[in-house]
């Protein structure tokens, strides 16, 4: 990444693994802070992180793990929350989501699953608003779920990944809707990701004549949110 000109980079905590105990999330988390950092650096890229409880790491040790967050977040390398979110709606998922969502300071990065994705994306959004929470990305929204996504008036990310969009599709909603402040993403993670596809959805826009949307989709927006 840092050899196609890729300078700063934003990791998310999620499920790479069972994650049965707090301890798990722990390591998880402490992995993030120290390993990926130190491995951004050694290779010219730095580095920063979210932390958070994924939807599908939820175990019976929640608590513990979200009395523990404040203090992993203090990490100077931390700049927001995530990914949390909703998968299935359940009442626990729906509390975590919640608590999570109250902590000061930090914008939130919000996962939404493959599965329901519009019913749940609109329960999401009924949440963010109730709990009043700024700077937030509604992430993985595609051309199914961009009309959702508009009307809460958030930031919208798009991830470009197998599986998820595609950088055509990307493309496409970015012209579509210029008024929208985009946040592309690879969402690069143990599943099949391609770690340039933020860069290929910037050449192709610009390639095309839209060389502001893109650096704004690409760039800017995620540097105005996360490095302020
Ligand atoms: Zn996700």
């Amino acid at each position: 990444m840092g050899v196609a000109g890729v300078t700063d980079v934003l990791t998310l905590a999620h499920d790479p693994m069972r994650m049965s105990t707090s301890d798990v999330l722990a390591d998880h988390f402490h992995k993030l802070v120290n390993s990926e950092v130190r491995r951004g650096a050694e290779n010219g890229v730095n580095v920063h992180v979210g932390l958070g409880v994924h939807p599908r790491s939820i175990n019976d040790q929640v608590d513990t793990t979200l009395e523990l967050l404040p203090d992993f977040v203090a990490h100077p390398a931390v700049v927001a929350i995530g990914e949390i979110g909703l998968e299935t709606c359940t009442t626990v998922e729906e509390q975590v989501f919640r608590t999570q969502l109250e902590i000061d300071y930090y914008p939130k990065v919000i996962h939404t699953p493959r599965r329901a994705k519009r019913e749940v994306l609109e329960r999401i959004i009924a949440i963010v608003d109730d709990v009043g929470a700024k700077d937030v990305v509604i992430d993985h929204i595609d051309p199914s779920t961009i009309d959702v996504a508009l009307e809460a008036g958030t930031y919208i990310g798009i991830t470009v990944q197998p599986g998820k969009a595609s950088v055509r599709e990307a493309v496409g909603l970015i012209i579509e809707y210029p008024e929208a402040k985009f946040v592309v993403n690879s969402d690069l993670s143990s599943q099949r990701s391609d770690c340039l596809s933020v860069a290929r959805v910037l050449r192709a826009l610009t390639v095309e004549g839209y060389a502001d949307r893109a650096q704004k989709a690409c760039v800017q927006n995620g540097r105005d949110l996360f490095l302020r």
